[in-house]
């Protein structure tokens, strides 16, 4: 056997093994507390509760574990199965080689998104309907997916065709102009994202309730955020999961409330939630994350560029014919496997950032009112209050419920004892 075929067989194994591995101890430990729910929640959510969240998990990791076999098949199939090699040999002849590679690509994305449809669906109708929350209509589904293809297609072609040309006339070069061209297509999507795509999906409007607007206000001046940058999204249109979010960039920055996260919260809670969100934008959590995925992106086009000239790249993984969309494909196919391992990283990441945008929530907010606000808001979402210490390690963004609100809790002892002293 090809020796980085072997190479690729072994990564794939141990990412698919450590993967199965999270999920079962993850299901494990869900089950094992299903019966009490942690000390610190017994007065703040009833074992009824407590239970349907473990069953959502539970239920949700199952499905997880199907997804897994079928995530490790589509890889396998379109790598060592020659399903690439099969899709070049269709296309090639008929189109001009650069749009042959951009159909091959966008043909690779297709596929992998058709297959994971059965999935998709079992989850919105089949689970998510079981728990209550699913509130899509099939029509609606259908709807999305269209509109989610066709933006997939018109902003995807284009920007494949363009990397597929610099890489076929740039010479040594290329994978310096491609990531040019990658760093100014992210920015404008950041930009673009909060008016002109999220749009498309569901309906945004200021947020202008009268009894919120004020508190809102004088804390929005406090923290130096634009007062018209908060929004309601009607997320009641595909599920009642509550959630708030802050994206977008410079101007276009917005907060975003789920509607049905303000109806879950009085107004001191949604305050706070505020508060978090506002943390993020204090401490530039979006500009460092696009300049960390600006630094780790040159890397990996280096790594491609060396890759694309090796005639064993494309024979451990199964491709005949070498060309710059297979490089791509093959890059994109098996790149998620080598990097798994680097996940815990990016989690880690995420979660400093979760604890910074608590603190600062604690300073200029009541901490009490985020705690109760993550209680609700892990009691409505049905979310794990138990999840697995390894599990959670290697993917959560957001810190362990019982970490983030014993935190909070000392913010909010360390803040009012001095005061009252
Ligand atoms: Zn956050």
């Amino acid at each position: 056997m090809h020796s980085f075929q072997s190479i690729f067989l072994a990564a794939l194994i141990l990412a698919f093994g450590l993967k199965l591995w999270l999920l079962l101890r993850q299901m494990r430990h869900v089950w094992e507390h299903r019966a009490v729910p942690p000390a610190v929640f017994a007065a703040r959510i009833t074992l009824e509760e407590h239970r349907k969240a473990a069953d959502y998990t539970l239920t949700k990791a199952r499905l997880g574990l199907l997804h897994l076999v079928v995530e490790a098949g589509l890889l396998l199939a379109f790598t060592l199965g020659g399903g690439l090699q099969w899709l070049n040999d269709l296309l090639v002849p008929q189109l001009s080689p650069l749009f042959a590679g951009t159909a091959l690509l966008l043909a690779l994305f297709l596929i992998g998104a058709l297959v994971e449809l059965p999935l998709n669906l079992y989850q919105q109708f089949g689970i998510e309907a079981r728990f209550g929350f699913n509130r899509q209509t099939a029509a609606g589904f259908v709807g999305d997916l269209v509109k989610q293809t066709l933006l997939g297609l018109l902003i995807g072609g284009p920007l494949i065709l363009l990397v597929l040309w610099l890489m076929g006339v740039m010479g040594e070069a290329w994978w310096i102009w491609v990531w040019g061209v990658w760093m100014r297509f992210n920015l404008l999507v950041l930009m673009l994202y909060p008016t002109l795509i999220a749009p498309l999906f569901n309906k945004f409007t200021p947020l202008e309730d009268s009894a919120l607007k004020a508190r809102i206000e004088a804390l929005l001046r406090r923290a130096g955020f634009t007062a018209s940058g908060v929004f309601v999204m009607d997320g009641s249109r595909r599920s009642s999961h509550g959630n708030a979010y802050f994206t977008g960039l410079g101007k276009n920055k917005r907060i975003v409330f789920f509607d049905t996260l303000l109806k879950q919260l009085n107004p001191e809670q949604i305050e706070a939630v505020l508060a978090h969100e506002l943390g993020h934008f204090k401490h530039h959590h979006i500009v460092k994350r696009i300049a960390l995925m600006f630094v780790l992106s040159l890397g990996l086009l280096a790594v491609l560029a060396w890759l694309k000239q090796a005639p064993w790249f494309y024979a451990g993984l199964g491709v005949a014919t070498p060309s710059d969309a297979a490089a791509l494909a093959l890059f994109f196919l098996a790149l998620p496997v080598f990097l798994f391992p680097i996940t815990p990283l990016m989690s880690l990441y995420s979660r400093k950032h979760e604890f910074e945008a608590d603190a600062f929530a604690a300073n200029h907010s009541e901490p009490e009112h985020l705690i109760t606000a993550l209680v609700r808001l892990y009691r409505d979402n049905a979310a794990t209050l138990t999840p697995d210490p390894v599990y959670s390690l290697f993917y959560d963004s957001h810190p362990k419920a019982v970490e983030r609100i014993a935190k909070l809790e000392y913010y909010g002892q360390a803040i009012t004892a001095p005061q009252r002293a």
